[in-house]
C-alpha cells in the first residue's frame, strides 16, 4: 500500500469514527485534501488512491498545478480555501468548484459578475471570523446573517454554507459549535471546518467539509 493510501485510509477511518460517535452518516462528510505547497509528485499518489476533492489556498499556485493534473483526473474537484482578491475573481470562478472564503461585499459583487459571464457557479461558503481576530479574514459572527442575506438578495448568489478557521490558541470545539448554530439559524446546510489537528471535533459538531493537509501530505516546509 502507498503512503498516500495509508494516510488517506487513516483519516477516513477517523472521520467515520467521529461521525459514528454522533450518529452521523460518514458519507455526509467530504474530505478535502489540502495540497497547497505540494507539487504534482505528491498529489498524484493521492489522486491514484481515489481522493478527488482537493484544497488550494492561492489562485496562482492552483493555476500552475491543476490543469495538467486535471487532464489525467478530469473528475478532480477543486476548493479555494484561502483569501481571494477581487481582481482574481475571474480566474477563481474559471478554476474552482467551490470557494470557501467569501467574506466581503466587493468580492460578492465580483463573483456574481463572473458567474453570470462564465455561466459557471462554484459552490460558495461565507467565511466567518469566529474568534473576531484582527488579522484574520472573514465576516464577524454578528455580521454573518446580514452578509449572507445581502449575498442572496443583492447579488443573487446561492450560498451553500459557512467556513471558519478557529484561533490557534482557542479550544476549537467552541468555534465549531458557534458556526453550526449560525448555519442552522440561516438555514445553511454546509459547514467547512476542521483541519489536521481538529477535524474529529469538527465532524462531531456537524462539519460537512473537513480541510485536511498535513495528515495526508506530511508537514509543509
Ligand atoms: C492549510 C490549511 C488547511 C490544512 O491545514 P492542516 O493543518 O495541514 O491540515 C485547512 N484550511 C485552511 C484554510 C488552510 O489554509
Amino acid at each position: 500500500m502507498s503512503t498516500a493510501q495509508a494516510r488517506l485510509d487513516a483519516v477516513r477511518e477517523r472521520i467515520a469514527a467521529a461521525a459514528a460517535r454522533r450518529g452521523r452518516n460518514p458519507a455526509e462528510v467530504r474530505l478535502v485534501a489540502v495540497s497547497k505547497t505540494f507539487g504534482a509528485d505528491a498529489i498524484l499518489p493521492v489522486l491514484a488512491a481515489g481522493q478527488r476533492d482537493f484544497g488550494e489556498n492561492r489562485v496562482q499556485e492552483a493555476e500552475a498545478k491543476w490543469p495538467a493534473l486535471r487532464q489525467r483526473f478530469p473528475d478532480a474537484i477543486l476548493h479555494l480555501i484561502g483569501p481571494l482578491q477581487t481582481n482574481k475573481a475571474r480566474e477563481a470562478v474559471a478554476l474552482f468548484d467551490a470557494i470557501h472564503s467569501l467574506d466581503r461585499e466587493k468580492l460578492a459583487a465580483a463573483l456574481a459578475k463572473e458567474i453570470a459571464r462564465q455561466g459557471r457557479a462554484p459552490r460558495l461558503f461565507v467565511q466567518v471570523n469566529s474568534g473576531a481576530e484582527e488579522q484574520k479574514a472573514g465576516v464577524l459572527p454578528d455580521a454573518a446573517a446580514d452578509f449572507v442575506r445581502r449575498c442572496r438578495d443583492v447579488h443573487g448568489l446561492a450560498i451553500e454554507g459557512l467556513m471558519c478557521i478557529p484561533p490557534l490558541e482557542d479550544e476549537p470545539a467552541r468555534h465549531f459549535a458557534l458556526l453550526k448554530a449560525l448555519a442552522d439559524e440561516l438555514g445553511l446546510r454546509a459547514l467547512s471546518m476542521g483541519m489536521s489537528g481538529d477535524f474529529e471535533a469538527a465532524v462531531e459538531h456537524g462539519a460537512t467539509h473537513v480541510r485536511v493537509g498535513s495528515a495526508i501530505f506530511g508537514t509543509r516546509d
